[in-house]
């Protein structure tokens, strides 16, 4: 698609990226068949080809109106577009210039202000873990919508106490420590299963609700105090940085990008891009070790739900289930496992109907599948299915780390 850049945003390194992205898309609309908003909506403008019509229209001057940003609000970022696509579209990288561009120029209604800025401030604040917790001891108690968000408290066990020479970082978020703290426990057992010490950081998001929020200057700030904690610990020699929640491993491996202009951080942001791992990058190669490790137990059937953030953003596919079927699960096939569960951080706050849609589709195809427990990868997604399920949902690091002695 050619482009004619309007002066605003032509000199830019946002304006030049944006338009070779663009440049790349050959209308061919493949990725509409893989778009939940499109399937769901069926609209042209509601897909990645008309999507990216807005925004290469906004490119060139046009002035964007609140139907732009509405289409554009609707998109989930699940990514499957890109994994459709024969060209090579960055559509994730498109869409948040876009979405950027049309923030500062279409003023939203004062009601969407105030629910986007309590998103931004409340889930990352230090008051939301006890809030949380405040939220669990009187779950029964609340509201069906807001009872969906607070997931019931569960122990977590215990922390291992053994150090280890060989380490890795384990930065905690801004909202799984409290929704659901058993994951990062799990994790740190699995891996001191393996004779390695996962070293804690203090709570603190990755940037990514900022983000996806086009708050991009804010999102940056948590982008650099992040780097700045954790280059310490590269400097001592951890092996890798650790991710046990997808949605956040996508935001870090974006680091380098987020900081290549930035003469302070470029070098920095890119070496902790090198050492980021998500578990489903870091385990399959123990699968053997793991084995040995685990106790013995009639093997379970189990189904996976892989986050987008996990199979489109970091093109990790098929690899979390050959693992849980090569440690004894019997692992269930899943109809349409392209589709986003509609979670999609805030996006199940701020566009709940068309999330709720999604969440019902996609438990009607894991349910079907009458699987002892739904596997996943990202705290969001996890939380969004439990919401309606009929059966447990948890992350794949618990149900491993429960199988440890
Ligand atoms: S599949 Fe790729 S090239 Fe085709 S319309 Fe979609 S983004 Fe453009
Ligand atoms: S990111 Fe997902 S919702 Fe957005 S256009 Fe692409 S496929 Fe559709």
């Amino acid at each position: 698609m050619r482009t004619q850049l309007a002066d605003f945003i032509k000199d830019t390194p946002e304006g030049k990226e944006a338009e070779e992205i663009v440049r790349r898309c050959v209308h061919c609309g493949f990725c509409t068949a893989t778009c939940p908003t499109y399937q769901l909506l069926g609209d042209e403008l509601d897909g990645p080809r008309g999507r990216i019509y807005l925004i290469k229209q906004v490119l060139e001057g046009f002035e964007p109106t609140q139907s732009t940003q509405l289409h554009l609000d609707r998109c989930l970022t699940c990514r499957a577009c890109e994994t459709t696509c024969p060209s090579g579209v960055q559509y994730g990288r498109l869409v948040d210039i876009g979405r950027g561009i049309v923030e500062q120029k279409v003023e939203r209604p004062r009601g969407e202000q105030l629910a986007r800025s309590a998103l931004k401030h409340g889930l990352t604040s230090k008051l939301f873990g006890p809030a949380m917790r405040a939220g669990q001891a009187v779950r029964s108690l609340l509201p069906e919508s807001l009872r969906a968000k607070v997931p019931e408290r569960r122990d977590a066990g215990a922390w291992p106490n053994r150090s280890h020479a060989r380490k890795m970082l384990l930065p905690l978020g801004c909202v799984q420590p409290s929704m659901s703290p058993g994951i990062d426990v799990a994790t740190a057992r699995v891996l001191d299963a393996l004779g390695i010490e996962a070293v804690r950081t203090a709570p603190s998001c990755c940037g990514a609700i900022k983000h996806h929020l086009n708050d991009h200057a804010a999102a940056l700030l948590e982008v650099k105090r992040n780097v700045d904690a954790w280059w310490p610990h590269v400097e001592a020699g951890i092996e890798a940085i650790v991710m046990n929640a997808s949605g956040c491993g996508v935001m870090v491996k974006e680091y380098a990008h987020l900081l290549r202009h930035d003469p302070a951080y470029a070098a920095k942001a890119q070496r902790i891009v090198e050492l980021t791992r998500d578990l489903a990058e870091l385990l399959p190669p123990q699968a053997d070790v793991l084995m040995s490790k685990l106790q013995a137990r009639s093997p379970e059937r189990v189904i996976f739900h892989p986050p987008c953030t996990l199979q489109h953003g970091q093109k990790i596919r098929g690899v979390v289930e050959r693992l849980l079927q090569d440690l004894g699960a019997e692992v269930l096939p899943l109809a349409e496992s392209h589709l986003c569960c509609g979670s999609a951080g805030t996006y199940s706050v701020l566009q709940p109907e068309l999330s709720k849609q999604l969440r019902d589709r996609k438990l009607a195809a894991l349910q079907a599948a009458q699987p002892d427990v739904i596997l996943s990868a990202n705290i969001g997604c996890i939380t969004h299915l439990a919401s309606a399920a009929r059966i447990p949902v948890r992350h794949w690091i618990e149900w491993l780390g429960g199988k440890l002695p």
